[in-house]
């Protein structure tokens, strides 16, 4: 079977990253800017499909890894719309309908964290693995728990930035969520971090960066153990800015096991390789677009019969 040309969108808070490939080391054609106004945006992504469709042969599929939060229940009828996003001007926007309505193809959807950790499964620090956890700690926290190889949606995606958490003793700072203040990204997001401190979390030195480094560890432990006691991940997957902060995993994965306590008691919860940092970097969003693109795809062909027919092989 040749590979397929799967064009990948990427469509995140401040740009957009469209590609046309197979994978993250298969990229024919890619191009990024920053995200305007919905119209002229999508329309610029569009764009660059049919300019490189016309050049070098038509796609197969369209993924799309958005922000969110997105509609995303199959049927509903605004399946591939955002609803209401901080984003000015994006709320209500139909994502992927004007993309499948130009380009003529299947056009799969989810949201930016679902797609890198389906990259992360496909490509990355979560290959061949089917039940596990993606984690982002940027400005925020964001997580996609994958479950027997499928991404875990019902009413919504998964908001586990949003989990509650113990505060750690001796912490005074209220929290910088604007819907919970004291939920784990208020917590422990990189704007908490950063406010919490006086200046990013990058720029912290010394003392103060020992001690942030501690807080940052304890906090995202706390969420961790609630991730490992309800999703039951064979690994947990970190990406993110804050996770570039020298010494974090040593500390986290001692935390973790602190927290968990010796219950149950699984020696793979304290090993190196079960929370580990995401392997993909800046393409594990983009990548994830090449997932959905690939899931549209296979969507879209038509099953193969499967009651013998007049053309079928040989008599059973
Ligand atoms: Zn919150």
């Amino acid at each position: 079977m040749s590979a397929q040309r799967l064009g990948s969108i990427e469509s995140g808070g401040t740009k957009f990253v469209c590609l046309v490939g197979s994978a993250p080391d298969r990229i024919e054609a890619e191009t990024r800017f920053p995200t305007g106004e919905p119209g002229p945006t999508l329309a610029r992504a569009i764009a660059f499909f049919q300019e490189t469709a016309a050049a070098t042969g038509p796609l197969d599929a369209i993924g799309i890894a958005s922000f969110g939060p997105l509609e995303l229940r199959p049927g509903h009828a605004k399946f591939g719309h955002l609803a209401a996003t901080p984003k000015p001007g994006w709320t209500g926007v139909d994502v992927a309908g004007p993309v499948a309505a130009a380009l003529g193809v299947p056009v799969g959807i989810d949201t930016d964290v679902n797609g890198a950790a389906l990259g992360e499964g496909r490509w990355g620090a979560a290959r061949g693995l089917d039940t596990y956890v993606y984690l982002t700690v940027g400005t925020g926290i964001g997580g996609g728990a994958v479950i027997g190889g499928k991404v875990v949606s019902g009413l919504i995606h998964t908001e586990m930035g949003h989990l509650a958490v113990p505060r750690i003793a001796g912490d005074a700072f209220a929290g910088s969520c604007p819907f919970h203040e004291d939920c784990w990204e208020g917590l422990a997001g990189g704007e908490a971090m950063s406010i919490r401190w006086g200046s990013p979390a990058e720029e912290l030195t010394g003392d103060t960066l020992r001690e942030a480094l501690r807080l940052e560890a304890a906090y995202l432990a706390a969420g961790l153990r609630n991730i490992v006691y309800t999703v039951a991940p064979q690994r947990i997957v970190i990406g993110g800015g804050v996770t570039e902060l020298p010494g974090l995993f040593p500390l986290l994965r001692a935390e973790l096991t602190a927290t968990l306590a010796g219950y149950p008691g699984l020696p793979e919860h304290a090993a190196e390789d079960f929370v580990v940092p995401a392997r993909l970097g800046r393409l594990a969003g983009p990548a994830g677009g090449l997932v959905l693109a690939a899931g549209a795809a296979a969507a879209a062909r038509p099953r193969p019969q499967t009651r013998s027919g007049p053309s079928e092989g040989p008599d059973a």
